[in-house]
């Protein structure tokens, strides 16, 4: 979790900069093995979406290894399209069983 006054492109710049100094070379391909991948799942301002940027992260709530470690740090985070906090997307991924939305 990062407090920062940047906007959410210029974060997302900051961010891959970030990824260029760790010797990610922008191959262009999603998905495939790479030293570092850093991006924005929530931020505080709601839902945002520019060309190239879509927040929150469109499939962060499929991902168990973005809501496990983010139950966490921020459980109580709510998904601002869902309505349903971090620790409840989490449960919904990991319990079997459980109602999907
Ligand atoms: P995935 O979206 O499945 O996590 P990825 O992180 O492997 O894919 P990248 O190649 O790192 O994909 O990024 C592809 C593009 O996704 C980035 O160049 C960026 O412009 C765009 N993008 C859209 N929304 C976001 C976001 N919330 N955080 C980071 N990048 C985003
Ligand atoms: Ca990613
Ligand atoms: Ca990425």
């Amino acid at each position: 979790m990062i407090e920062t006054a940047l906007d959410p492109v210029e974060l997302l710049a900051v961010l891959k900069g970030i990824e260029r100094e760790f010797g990610r070379r922008t191959g262009g391909q999603r998905w495939t093995s790479r030293v570092l991948d850093l991006d924005i799942v929530l931020w505080s301002g709601g839902t945002f979406a520019a060309p190239r940027l879509t927040i929150p992260h469109i499939l962060f709530r499929e991902r168990a290894f973005v809501l496990t470690p983010a139950v966490r740090i921020a459980g109580y985070w709510r998904d601002p399209i869902t309505g349903l906090s971090v620790r409840q997307l989490h449960s919904r991924l990991t319990r079997p069983g459980t109602i999907r939305r």
